[in-house]
């Protein structure tokens, strides 16, 4: 049998480890993966030149553009960026504009996207005004989970509001989605902006004592409880301080329906990178100290990270370059 493409000399990643071999492809599948002698005759032989050749990759949190925040990325920009790092499947979030957070605007968002997108594309809504119109939302509108902003209203609900937030948990449970959440705690949030106001501070620093790692582990503590009591399944972002994963793995010990994801950036880089790139290395939450990083590769290690994701959302650099406050 000749099949159409056979990929050769490549570092093949598998669940049993990565493997010198190639590929045979014959129409849109793949039908072998072996040693380049059992590989059969193709159509077209390419070689990778050893280069490691990975599954597709999914990246569940990004924020692609497009709509009302075009002038930032459009959706083909956005997808063939994904597509360019190995990835073939995006998880777009809500703070867009508008923001995704009723059935109409997740089918105008897909709308938007359809034929501008080169990878595959799952959307995020918002909790809307009126909690009973989830289910829709799912249901009709398709989208696959809710992201919840703590730190500030995104959508239909207060974070502050614990009642409403309690009854937007038990309606994602009941419909088995998971929340995805962005964890700052907005009062604590509020409370350290006013004080470096009155402290006079426009610095990155200033900025930075903002949103500490206590904001970070606050805010966690609270979505842990909520969730717990609804019965619902949540997945924390962007997991930046050593605070934060203490807070998620005493929720893991306890057994519950919690997973978490880190990012590279959080990873790679800490507040001394920022204090030398400058605004453009300004991200949420904050890049933190070394202590920090040591602790979100430990846990990496200990295998206690489900998830990485890259939390695309590009800006202008004139955005980026704005006063802080
Ligand atoms: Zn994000």
């Amino acid at each position: 049998m000749t099949v159409d493409l056979v990929l050769k000399d490549a570092k093949v990643f598998t669940p049993n480890g990565i493997f010198e071999a190639g590929l045979a492809i014959d129409g849109d599948r793949i039908v072998k993966v072996a040693r380049e002698a059992n590989l059969p005759p193709a159509s077209e032989r390419m070689s990778l030149d050893g280069n490691l050749l990975l599954p597709g990759l999914v990246d569940i949190h990004v924020h692609l553009r497009g709509q009302g925040l075009s002038y930032k990325e459009d959706f083909y920009t956005g997808t063939a960026a994904a597509a360019a790092g190995g990835v073939t499947t995006v998880a777009d979030m809500p703070n867009n504009m508008p923001v995704t957070m009723s059935v109409e605007t997740v089918k105008e968002r897909m709308k938007a996207a359809e034929g501008d997108v080169v990878v595959n594309v799952a959307f995020y809504s918002a909790f809307p005004e009126k909690i009973e119109e989830a289910a829709s939302i799912v249901l009709e509108g398709g989208a696959v989970a809710f992201k919840l902003f703590m730190s500030k209203k995104v959508g239909g609900v207060d974070p502050r509001d614990s009642q409403l937030l309690s009854r937007a948990f038990k309606e994602a449970a009941s419909l088995q989605v998971p929340v995805a959440v962005h964890a700052e705690d907005p009062n604590l949030l509020e409370e350290r902006r006013a004080e470096a106001l009155r402290s006079g501070k426009s610095d990155v620093e200033a900025y930075l004592e903002v949103p500490s790692p206590g904001v970070e582990e606050a805010a966690i503590e609270r979505a842990v409880k909520l969730a717990e009591e609804a019965g619902a399944r949540i997945h924390i972002c962007h997991l930046s301080s050593s605070r934060g994963v203490r807070a998620v793995s005493a929720a893991k010990r306890r057994g519950l329906p919690i997973s978490c994801e880190v990012t590279p950036h959080h990873l790679l880089l800490t507040v001394e990178d920022l204090k030398s790139i400058g605004a453009a290395a300004l991200v949420n939450p904050p890049l933190r100290s070394r202590r920090d990083v040591d602790s979100l590769w430990r846990a990496l290690r200990a295998g206690f990270i489900d998830v990485f994701a890259s939390d695309h959302a590009p800006h202008r650099l004139e955005e980026k370059s704005l006063p802080i406050w």
